[in-house]
C-alpha cells in the first residue's frame, strides 16, 4: 500500500474548501485508507477548540512565536484568517515528502496561493458544498462557535468560494464517501 517502495519522492498535495464544507471528516477517511499520506499539522495562533490536543490538531503558539517562527524563515507559507495566524512548518514536510510519502497540507485559499505560485508540481483540489444553503446548515449546525464568529466564516466562505477556479480539482461533497473516493482516484487512478 505505500508508494515508498516504488516511488523515490512523494508529492504535496493541497486541499481547500471553505469552513462547514466537511473537510475535516472527508480528510479523516481519505487518511483511515491511506496510510501513504501524510498529514501535515499547522500551527495556529488561535485558540484550541473542545477536544483539539497541541501537537495533534494544531501546534497552538502566541503571536510572539508564531512570528519569530516567520522571521526564521521556519514556515512553508503562512497566512491570517479570522484575525489568527495559521501556517505550515517547513521541516516536516520536506522530511516526509524525501521519505516518499504524499504530505497532505489541508489550507486555506491565501496560503494555497503561495505555494502554488512557487511550487508547481502541486497537486491542488477544493472541496465544493452541494450548495450555498447546504454550507449554511452545516455552519450553523456546528455549534462549535457563536453567531458573530458563524458570520466572520460565512464572510470567508464567500471568498474562499471565488477562488476555487484556481485549483486544479474541484470535488463536491455530497457525501464523505464520494468524496474521499473522487480525490482518491484523482490521487491514485480508479483502480
Ligand atoms: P480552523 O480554525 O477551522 O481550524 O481553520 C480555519 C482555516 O485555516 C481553514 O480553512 C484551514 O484550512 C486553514 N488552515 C489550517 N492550517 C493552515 C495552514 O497551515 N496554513 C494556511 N494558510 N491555512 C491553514
Amino acid at each position: 500500500m505505500t508508494k515508498a517502495a516504488d516511488s523515490p519522492k512523494g508529492r504535496l498535495i493541497i486541499l481547500s474548501g471553505p469552513s462547514g464544507v466537511g473537510k475535516g471528516t472527508v480528510l479523516n477517511l481519505l487518511l483511515s485508507r491511506n496510510p501513504q499520506i501524510f498529514p501535515s499539522v499547522s500551527a495556529t495562533t488561535r485558540q484550541p477548540r473542545d477536544g483539539e490536543k497541541d501537537g495533534v490538531n494544531y501546534y497552538f503558539l502566541s503571536r510572539e512565536e508564531f512570528e519569530a517562527k516567520i522571521a526564521k524563515g521556519d514556515m512553508l507559507e503562512y497566512a491570517s484568517y479570522n484575525g489568527n495566524y495559521y501556517g505550515t512548518p517547513a521541516d516536516k514536510v520536506q522530511e516526509k515528502l524525501d521519505a516518499g510519502m504524499d504530505v497532505l497540507l489541508e489550507i486555506e485559499v491565501q496560503g494555497a496561493q503561495k505555494i502554488m505560485s512557487v511550487r508547481k508540481d502541486v497537486i491542488s483540489i477544493f472541496i465544493l458544498p452541494p450548495s450555498q444553503e447546504e454550507l449554511e446548515r452545516r455552519l450553523v449546525g456546528r455549534k462549535t462557535e457563536d453567531e458573530a464568529a458563524i458570520r466572520k466564516r460565512l464572510e470567508a466562505s464567500a471568498f474562499e468560494l471565488s477562488k476555487a477556479g484556481l485549483y486544479q480539482y474541484q470535488i463536491v461533497n455530497h457525501t464523505v464517501e464520494q468524496a474521499a473516493s473522487e480525490i482518491e482516484a484523482v490521487l491514485y487512478g480508479n483502480s
